[in-house]
Formats: structure tokens, C-alpha cells, sequence
């Protein structure tokens, strides 16, 4: 490879694209002294600080921690979840939840803590499994039966 000689403004070079997040041809844009300062990247076009190529030829993975991601991924399916159920659920009345009160399935009830829920199961004997916005609650029913 021919050394510093090429590097010339106009002429393509590989660096490392600070957008794309990996190698790729890109223009030189402008030099300082006999150095690549400034280039501009063949496929976003733009134009950044040259930086040497990383020999990285793939885009960086996002990282993000597997379980933040995952308690998210479920954080968002309980809330679209529930309000799927609330929009179901749109003309029942809301029941105040009480461990004695008694509840079926698909009943929409107020819990003092939790907010609005959707019965979502029935645990024999005497539990329910609440869906509310942001946590899924299994609570007492029934109290004054068994
Ligand atoms: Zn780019």
C-alpha cells in the first residue's frame, strides 16, 4: 500500500464512521499537516472527525443489559395487556376490591394500592390473579367463605 501519498483531499480511505458505528469507505474531507482530519462517510454521508478504522466491519451491538431489556419487554406486555383488558372491559363497573368481597373472572376492581385491575384468574380457593397496569397481583378473595 502506498503510504501517506494518497491521502490527499477527495481521495476515499476507510475509517472507522462515528454514525454508522463501523468501517466503512469514506472521503477525505480535509487534512491536517499529512494526517486525515476531517472525512465524509461514504454511506451516511457525513461528515465527521476521521478515525482509524477499528477493524470492525459490522455495527456495534446496542447494548443494553439482557435483563433491563427483558423486565421492560415485560413491563410493556403487562401495561398493553391491561389495557387491552380495561378497553375490553370498558362498560363494567368498577368493584372495590375487598378480601371479602367476591370476584369472577373479567371483573374490573379498584384496589386501594394497585389502582385498576382486571381479573384475569381465579386461584381455588380463594385467590385472584389481578392484572393491573404495571404488575400482575395475586390477591385474596372470598374471605367471609372459607
Ligand atoms: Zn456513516
Amino acid at each position: 500500500m502506498a503510504a501517506a501519498a494518497t491521502q490527499t483531499v477527495g481521495s476515499e480511505t476507510i475509517a472507522y464512521c462515528t454514525s454508522c458505528k463501523m468501517d466503512l469507505n469514506h472521503v477525505i474531507v480535509a487534512l491536517k499537516g499529512d494526517r486525515i482530519a476531517k472525512v465524509q462517510c461514504l454511506t451516511c454521508k457525513k461528515e465527521h472527525a476521521f478515525k482509524a478504522a477499528k477493524g470492525q466491519t459490522t455495527p456495534k451491538a446496542k447494548k443494553k443489559k439482557k435483563a433491563d431489556a427483558e423486565a421492560e419487554a415485560e413491563i410493556h406486555s403487562i401495561e398493553a395487556e391491561w389495557e387491552k383488558l380495561m378497553a375490553a372491559h370498558r362498560e363494567l363497573p368498577i368493584k372495590q376490591y375487598s378480601m371479602k368481597g367476591q370476584f369472577i373472572l373479567g371483573d374490573k376492581i379498584n384496589h386501594p394500592t394497585f389502582g385498576e385491575g382486571i381479573v384475569g384468574k381465579l386461584i381455588y380457593p380463594n385467590k385472584l390473579e389481578v392484572i393491573f397496569r404495571h404488575d400482575v397481583k395475586v390477591l385474596i378473595h372470598g374471605g367471609a367463605q372459607s
